[in-house]
């Protein structure tokens, strides 16, 4: 049995949506990055002049910002330059702008540094990825779970983790369990990109940050521990919905860790992303040659003006392969194709027989650039991001302290995703695969 979201809306929660929706919430946002998922999250939030009263985009390199609010063309929205790893400047930009919330989508490297700062200004935060240190390709949300306590005194609420994986993902796992679970036991979230950017390799958001999560061991929790695996050690062909079936890979993600913490019946919690072979074989060549490298190299330069002679300068491999690889940001346009990502769920049901169930929202990499300029991986990472500062501003989800994202109620959330573009299915006693 299949439906779709549309046909969920029930009328008592539309009703009590509509009676806060109508009790109007405004404020100011400060978006800090402006990359593929700052972009789609600037102009979804200008779409909702309601809630996003002004808007503020800062980044490093102001010029795009500046490129991105000319391409928008909304009055409320103003530009700035950030260093977002100086907590000083992140200071001075927060007291001169004031913003509400603060929508974290610059690389995961800065996250405590704006986390520090919206603690120092009295500022509420969301991102899209958890905490990473440069100088070891490793993530884990410890570093940024230790800011609960600081953040519930101060009266703050940071969300963590609203992009899609980590992201809808969660909000999908939280609906599950509300609606549908008494026991959610199995849950394996699934991630298809089925679209064609025609460059021989390309990552879809920012290349260090992908290649470093890729070629990192594969880690699952199952009955109680976590299992590690070699890098794509695991795989198996599945079937994705409009798109049929394709080699999908067991990784690590983010969302595992909290997931199977706020919802102690999962047995085994699991990550599945799909991979062409030309992209498996490209990246195996980049691991081979050494450029997926993280530590700091001696590299002697030419001098500008006198190319005889050399200067030894620092790079590390990867950043710099980073510099030559596509920017994520210019695929958009000759993108096609369909993103499928969703959550496949066991468990006991509210009858209290099995239940299996699939809910997943497909997007297209052309509808996406034709409303946001951006291809469909930085899309379905900014429409949640957006949608999460919404629920925040109009009082939904305002709970101090530092917080995933499946401890918010789902339900309005999942309402807006369906009418900002990520309209989500449900299919039930379904064969998961897996
Ligand atoms: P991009 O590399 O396209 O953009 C990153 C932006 O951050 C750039 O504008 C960059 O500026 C800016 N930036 C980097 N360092 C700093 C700094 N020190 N101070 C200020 N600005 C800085 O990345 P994406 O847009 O593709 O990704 C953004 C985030 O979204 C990443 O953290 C990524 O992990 C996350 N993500 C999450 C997903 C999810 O589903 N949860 C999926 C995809 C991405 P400059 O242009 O000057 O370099």
């Amino acid at each position: 049995m299949m439906r779709t979201s549309e046909r969920n809306s029930n009328g008592f929660y539309s009703l009590f949506y509509l009676l806060l929706f109508y009790k109007k919430k405004m404020g100011k946002v400060l978006i800090i990055g402006c990359g593929g998922v700052g972009t789609v999250v600037a102009h979804k939030c200008a779409q909702n002049p309601d809630v996003f009263e002004q808007i503020v985009i800062a980044s490093r390199t102001k010029s795009k910002c500046d490129a991105v609010a000319k391409a928008i063309g909304a009055p409320n929205i103003t530009t700035d330059a950030v260093d977002a790893d100086s907590v000083p400047q992140l200071v001075e930009l927060f007291k001169k702008h004031r913003p509400d919330i603060v929508i974290n989508v610059a690389l995961p490297y800065q996250d405590l540094t704006i986390m520090d700062a919206c603690l120092e200004c009295g500022v509420n935060y969301l991102d899209t990825a958890n905490y990473e240190p440069r100088d070891e390709a490793h993530f884990e949300y410890s570093w940024q779970w230790a800011y609960r306590e600081r953040f519930e005194k101060a009266g703050l609420t940071a969300i963590l983790g609203c992009g899609f994986d980590p992201g809808v993902t969660s909000v999908y796992t939280a609906y599950a369990a509300k609606h549908h679970f008494k026991e959610i036991q199995y849950l394996d979230i699934v991630d298809c990109n089925a679209g064609n950017h025609h460059k021989a390799f390309a990552t879809n958001f920012n290349p260090e940050i992908n290649i470093r999560e890729i070629t990192q061991k594969g880690l699952y929790w199952e009955n109680g521990k976590w299992v590690e695996t070699e890098p794509l050690e695991i795989h198996q062909p599945l079937t994705y919905p409009e798109i049929g079936p394709r080699e999908s890979y067991l990784l690590h993600h983010e969302e595992i860790e909290s997931l199977v913490l706020n919802y102690p019946t999962i047995k085994r919690a699991r990550f599945w992303m799909t991979f062409g072979q030309q992209y498996l074989t490209y990246l195996d060549c980049i691991q081979n040659l050494g450029m997926s490298r993280i530590d700091e190299i001696e590299y002697s330069a030419p001098l500008a003006d006198n190319p005889d002679k050399t200067v030894k300068v620092k790079i590390v491999p990867l950043q710099f392969l980073k510099a030559v690889l596509p920017n994520p940001q210019d695929l958009g346009s000759n993108y096609d194709g369909q993103t499928s990502i969703g959550c496949r769920i066991r468990g006991i049901g509210n009858d209290g027989k099995e239940l299996t169930y699939y809910i997943y929202n497909n997007c297209s990499h052309e509808a996406a650039y034709k409303e946001t300029g951006m291809q469909g991986v930085s899309y379905t990472t900014g429409v949640p991001a957006m949608t999460g500062a919404m629920m925040f501003l109009k009082g939904i989800w305002n709970k101090p302290g530092v917080h995933n994202v499946e401890e918010f109620d789902p339900d309005p959330f999942l309402d807006v995703l369906n009418k900002q573009g990520l309209p989500w299915h449900e299919i039930f006693n379904c064969d998961l695969e897996l």
